[in-house]
């Protein structure tokens, strides 16, 4: 474990001074051993080389060099499994030096962790150095042929970081008590022992090590850097050095505006990009299992909107969620139905969680817009619905693209429907069709309020629509709450033919549900900006 750990975990209660102490009892007890290790010396056969060689072991200075994840060759090191010692390599004047060699390498100022496990020295055996919060004068020990053999309470999560995953740290759940058993260098016997607290973790994290298993591969999903997709964008944004000398002549307020005020986030949340998924073990999964390939899609989805809906103005992030597949909806029988709610429900839970660790750990205080298109607007929603009124306060608004909010939605006190231009912390929601059949039940069916997004009228005052070089008008049917788009039909007819598995999920080809992250992305664009930075 790393500096990083100690620093979170434990600097509140250390001071400097008692830092120095720890210190100094280590150097102390790292002397214990070395007169222990010279007694089993003496009283060792012969010596015994430590298999794997030491070639494995490298200096650094005058301490092991740490294998780390940056390097590939020490990163198939790290993920290989240990073996025990022997009697004889525990006897050995060679694992005396080794023991020592790792306590001077995890206390060495350049790594100062709390544990280093063997395979984080070049050395696939099953030892760990570990420091003793929980005993007197805190003391680092070196525990040969260690396993934890039992666990106890519930599992907590707490920050951690590792001397072989550099510059990273994440949120991993462990337990606070647990048994381990190891072998003592002097007696060569098996000794088992009860460990509490924050040394139990450590324990856990450097046996961990001795699996090939790191801590990145238990963090909680949403503290993995993989989970998480932000943007490069924000150059004119406010917060920018020099963000207001970039103002042109001439500048609108909310140009002004955006170049005087703290920046904002655009959070978004994809629509359904994956098709079907497997997981792990080759099963039919009704959720994404974020493999590389479905990434591509997703990755394609964030891009267009960071550059289409976000643009400069905000900085851009998306979470890589769990969403259901397109095969978890498009079932036609009721037992298909009721397995879809149920995944539905769960993905739901983890995009509120993806939503509660953004606002602990990314938003920084900023305000945000709340973005989604399709499933990533459902799930918007209910992240609307959960907000406490802190968050529901830094909300400029929720765009609700392609998806419902029914009479009950308006009915949670979260939810206020957009009812103009500019009203901050109101839901946007619109659906687009041809005509009445365009609704799709999935989406737009029941629909309780609309507005239009390119003339912020919720009357059937219609607004000039121009997209790819094709002309149409778009006006609220206030009776069904969609918009109907009055456009040259053929392309979209024409596209609907070309993709029948939607037409199977039910959607009919007067609907439009696809371009409604397409007709309108510059109007919600500039809108997006006014919400968050005019007051
Ligand atoms: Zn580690």
């Amino acid at each position: 474990m790393s500096v990083k750990f100690v620093t979170f975990a434990k600097l509140n209660k250390r001071t400097s001074k008692s830092k120095m102490r720890a210190l100094h009892t280590t150097i102390l007890h790292t002397t214990i051993i070395l007169a222990l290790i010279h007694t089993a010396t003496i009283a060792a056969p012969a010596r015994v080389a430590i298999n794997p060689p030491k070639e494995s072991l490298q200096q650094d200075g005058d301490i092991l060099k740490v294998y780390t994840i940056s390097n590939r060759e020490d990163s198939l090191l790290l993920r290989q499994k240990c073996t025990d010692f022997t009697p004889d390599e525990l006897s050995s004047a060679e694992f005396a030096h080794f023991a020592e060699m790792m306590i001077k390498t995890v206390t060495h100022p350049s790594q100062d962790g709390v544990g280093i496990a063997g395979p984080q020295v070049g050395l696939s055996k099953r030892v760990v150095a570990v420091q003793r919060f929980d005993k007197e004068g805190q003391p680092f020990i070196v525990y040969p042929n260690i396993s934890i053999v039992a666990y106890r309470g519930d599992l907590v999560p707490g920050p951690e970081g590792c001397l072989s995953v550099p510059e990273c740290r994440g949120e991993v759940l462990r337990y606070r008590d647990i048994d381990i058993e190891y072998t003592s260098p002097q007696t060569l016997e098996r000794v088992r022992e009860n460990v509490k607290g924050f040394t139990a973790v450590i324990f856990q994290h450097e046996v961990d090590h001795l699996e090939g298993i790191l801590y990145t591969d238990r963090a909680v999903w949403w503290a993995r850097p993989e989970a998480w997709y932000i943007g490069g964008g924000v150059t004119a944004a406010p917060g920018k050095p020099n963000a207001a000398e970039n103002l042109r002549a001439g500048a609108s307020a909310s140009e002004q505006a955006i170049a005087t005020w703290p920046a904002a986030d655009y959070l978004y949340f994809i629509s359904t990009e994956v098709a079907s998924s497997t997981d792990g073990n080759g099963n039919k999964s009704l959720r994404a299992a974020l493999t590389p390939q479905e990434r591509v899609y997703i990755d394609a989805e964030m891009k267009y909107a960071e550059k289409n809906l976000c643009g400069e103005n905000f900085r851009f992030i998306s979470p890589y969620y769990h969403q259901y597949t397109f095969e978890a909806f498009s079932g036609r029988t009721k037992e298909d139905t009721l397995k879809f709610l149920a995944v539905k429900e769960e993905v739901t839970k983890e995009a509120i969680e993806a939503f509660r660790y953004y606002m602990k750990h990314l938003n920084n205080g900023r305000q945000f817009v709340l973005a989604g298109f399709s499933q990533g607007a459902q799930l918007s929603i209910e992240i609307v619905k959960a907000m406490r009124e802190e968050e529901l306060s830094k909300m400029a608004a929720a765009y609700i693209i392609g998806y419902r909010l029914t009479a009950e939605d308006l009915s949670h006190p979260n939810i206020k429907a957009a009812e103009d231009e500019t009203s901050r912390g109101v839901c946007i929601s619109f659906n687009s069709a041809l005509s009445e059949k365009g609704i799709w039940e999935m989406t737009s069916g029941g629909a309780a309020t609309c507005i239009n997004p390119l003339n912020w009228h919720r009357d059937t005052t219609a607004a000039v629509l121009e997209y790819n070089g094709l002309k149409g008008k778009v006006r609220v049917d206030t009776k069904n709450n969609v918009l109907i788009v009055e456009i040259d039909k053929s392309p979209f007819h024409k596209w609907m033919e070309e993709h029948p598995l939607f037409g199977k999920a039910g959607m009919d080809k007067e609907c439009l549900h696809h371009w409604d992250l397409l007709f309108y992305t510059e109007s919600l664009k500039k809108n997006a900006a006014k919400r968050a930075y005019v007051k």
